[in-house]
């Protein structure tokens, strides 16, 4: 198939833009003869990959000094378990539970810490967030661990619980660099590349300095926030590819206009969408109208084979990856910073004539 969109929730699309350039350096990167992937992660053009990635992702999210940049590999799962090993003081974390990875990331805390879930979706089945407006993050608390934006239940924070003595760690692996987030209302920020910065198998971290003289001798190196940060990233091999990968999404971020300009366009997708899903005669959202994210939109009809029937036609049009998760089921559009409006008004078109052909079904 020659053009397609493609919304899965992940790895998610890249900018084409972006493909092409790397597409154009592979063979020959800088007249060096060689790709980026045969590059000495030491050598000059590769420091210049790495610093640029930095400085494109400092400039874009206003990241002020006093916070570290990290290169992490293992994706965002593997932070779900250093968070513990290298935040922990009193050996207590206070969690806010949103979905399936909010979930991941208690369990893997569980194993050393005392967890107290302050707040969870799970009665209403994670289709709404819980309201954080009476919120007790408890002093003695180590840190208080949010996910933004839920990529499987489709919702989002659209009002974050503040603190200042405890730090907030905050999950943004499906809406980091979506719209404009105050990095200092948080203690770290972390992200899995493959949703909106590049490819899978690492995430980036973006961590407060103070916090990163809590991590232990103890620690392996490869696990350890101190250690990594002041090996720049390497302390060992990073995945190079991928950060090269990063560097030319973070450039052509830029280029869209940086964070702002993609936030007013992504508010203009979700919009198109959540419009049409809540006049649809077929088609609806699960999501609780005030939690609804701009990243992840679930829907579904009424029956588990028109259902499958959508998802087959629209897969055959060029419209893929539109099945929901499968503990939720029904179709996910996932419509991160690289999916262009056309995208979703080809996506809303086919939904239209679908509901024509089917909704006195
Ligand atoms: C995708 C995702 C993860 C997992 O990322 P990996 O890089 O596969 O570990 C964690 N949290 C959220 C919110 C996600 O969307």
């Amino acid at each position: 198939m020659e053009k397609v969109y493609n919304f899965s929730a992940g790895p998610a699309m890249i900018p084409q833009e972006v493909l092409k350039k790397a597409q154009a350096e592979m063979l020959n990167y800088n007249n060096s003869g060689m790709s980026v992937m045969e590059l000495s992660h030491r050598g000059k053009d590769f420091t210049h990959i790495l610093n640029k990635a930095e400085e494109l992702l400092r400039e874009l999210m206003q990241i002020p000094d006093n916070y570290k940049v990290l290169f992490v590999q293992g994706g965002a799962s593997a932070q779900f378990g250093m968070i513990p090993m290298n935040f922990s003081k009193n050996k207590k974390a206070d969690y806010i539970d949103t979905g399936i990875w909010s979930k991941k990331a208690i369990a893997e805390a569980e194993k050393t810490m005392k967890v107290s879930v302050l707040l969870s979706g799970k009665s209403n089945n994670y289709t709404a967030i819980p309201d954080i407006s009476n919120l007790k993050i408890q002093p003695e608390a180590d840190f208080l661990h949010i996910t933004t934006n839920n990529t499987i239940a489709g919702t989002q924070y659209h009002h974050l619980p503040k603190s200042i003595e405890v730090p907030i760690i905050a999950d943004m692996s499906s809406d980091i660099l979506s719209k404009h987030y105050q990095v200092s209302d948080f203690g770290m920020i972390y992200a899995g590349a493959q949703k909106n910065i590049g490819p899978s198998g690492f995430a980036v971290s973006i961590i407060r300095q103070d916090l990163l003289e809590r991590c232990s001798e103890s620690i392996p190196n490869i696990f350890n926030y101190k250690k990594i940060a002041d090996n720049g990233s390497m302390y060992n091999t990073p995945p190079t590819y991928g950060i090269y990968i990063c560097k030319l999404v973070l450039e052509w971020l830029k280029k869209q206009g940086g964070v702002s300009a993609i936030s007013e366009i992504n508010n203009q997708k979700a919009a198109l969408m959540y419009d049409f899903l809540d006049n649809s005669q077929l088609f609806r959202s699960p999501v609780s109208v005030e939690s609804r994210s701009k990243m992840n939109i679930p829907f579904t009809t009424d029956s588990d084979e028109l259902d499958s029937l959508f998802i087959q036609e629209a897969s055959a049009r060029g419209l893929m990856q539109l099945k929901g998760h499968r503990t939720v089921g029904g179709m996910r559009a996932s419509i991160y910073n690289a999916m262009p409006i056309e995208g979703v008004e080809a996506l809303l078109s086919f939904m239209k004539k679908f509901e024509r052909n089917n909704a006195t079904h």
